[in-house]
């Protein structure tokens, strides 16, 4: 027995997780209206699922961008990003000093199929502008810039590369550090701008998902390739997206309060050597921040006045936040970057990124009061 025409009602304010991989359409006057794109109705699983459509307005109106998509990872939004829009000795300029695994996949995978990517190192920015225009040539597509950068928090002067593109070349932004409250850059002339919402997006650590933002157009061709790749969100996935994204700024606004008063104790503190934080004048890129950022996030690194074992010593000793690798949860983060996420690499490799034995990436989480972090920090550093 079927009812083909099914009726229901839903006044419920949360929207439903539609757990389905299958739509029906009421004649076939219908699913031609459908195809020709007079009516919206979803037409097949890896195609459409109206849990994403909410969560996807979001990303779109935060970003100021006409459109967006949702992706199961950041890593699968930028995968699918790069491979709609480059092909076969195409070439792409990317900032050096990134998130490891889009080094990874620009330096292992890229490659492999006749894409050649350069890291551009963004710490010294003189020195970043220098190898941009020597590097800009005809056949590059795409500019790649995560802004700012893990775990250092180094920016790049997007406005400046933008002026000097082609147009036919792509600037893509992962800002999934600043996020849409700390950082617009379609402002700054992103064509495509890309968020780890694994991270502070959906903000409590339980779920992986990316999104991609930019013009109809864009999204449009990244769609349709991701309808063929199938890098695609589960229903539930998505709600808690949606419900993460509820409090975004809410979150935002303290863990920049609280990522700013942490940086302040952590520079004044005489075992600390550095402290990468944007706000503070002390971090190479200042100057940048005022120009692009509101706020500053809450993500601090440091670097001790100390060795590899006695860096380790200082993050065993910490008892507020968990070790490990991640950042925009609820529970604060630790971890010793040569140790944790830096470890394959060799010393060299390190070097060359600037990954000291001494750099520390502490990720604020919203449980704790900035004085019982701060406390905590203080019995830590004691120690050394
Ligand atoms: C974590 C992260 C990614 C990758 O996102 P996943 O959701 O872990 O796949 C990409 N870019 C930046 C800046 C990140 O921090």
């Amino acid at each position: 027995m079927t009812n083909k025409k099914k009726t229901y009602y839903s006044n419920s304010l949360i929207s439903p997780i539609y757990q389905t991989a299958t739509y029906y359409f009421q004649d076939t006057a219908q699913i031609i209206k459908q195809h020709e794109q007079e009516i919206k109705l979803g037409r097949y699983g890896r195609y459409d699922n109206p849990s994403w459509l909410e969560v996807e307005e979001k990303v779109a109106a935060l970003d100021k961008m006409e459109n967006a998509l949702i992706f199961p990872s950041g890593m699968s939004a930028i995968t699918t990003s790069l491979l709609t829009f480059l092909k076969q000795d195409d070439k792409l300029l990317y900032t050096g000093q990134t998130y490891r695994n889009i080094r990874k996949l620009c330096m292992d995978i890229l490659s492999k199929i006749g894409i050649t990517a350069v890291p551009l190192y963004q710490s010294d920015t003189k020195q970043f502008e220098d190898q941009f225009k020597a590097r800009y040539s005809e056949d590059v597509r795409l500019v790649f810039i995560e802004m700012p950068s893990n775990p250092h928090l180094y920016l790049v002067d997007i406005a400046m590369i933008k002026e000097q593109l082609r147009d036919d070349t792509l600037l893509i932004v992962d800002s999934t550090l600043s996020t849409p409250i700390n950082l617009q850059p379609i402002d700054f002339g992103a064509d495509l701008i890309i968020h780890s919402a694994t991270k502070y997006m959906a903000g409590h650590g339980d779920i992986l998902a990316g999104t991609v933002s930019g013009s109809a157009d864009l999204i449009e061709q990244i769609r349709n390739y991701r309808n063929v790749t199938g890098a695609i969100v589960d229903p539930n996935t998505a709600f808690f997206l949606n419900r993460g994204m509820k409090t975004l700024p809410l979150r935002m606004n303290h863990l920049n309060e609280v990522g700013l008063k942490l940086a302040r104790y952590l520079e004044a503190h005489d075992k600390v050597r550095q402290v990468y934080y944007t706000a503070l004048p002390s971090h190479p890129h200042h100057a940048l921040a005022k120009k692009y950022l509101t706020d500053h996030g809450g993500v601090v690194s440091f670097e001790l006045e100390a060795g590899e074992k006695e860096t380790t010593q200082f993050v065993d000793a910490l008892q507020i936040p968990f070790m490990g690798t991640n950042f925009g949860l609820a529970d604060s983060m630790i971890e010793q970057c040569a140790i944790f996420t830096y470890y394959q690499l060799t010393p060299q490799e390190r070097a060359e990124i600037g990954i000291t034995d001494s750099l520390v990436r502490y990720s604020i989480g919203y449980e704790d009061d900035v004085e019982d972090i701060i406390q905590d920090l203080e019995q830590a550093l004691a120690i050394l």
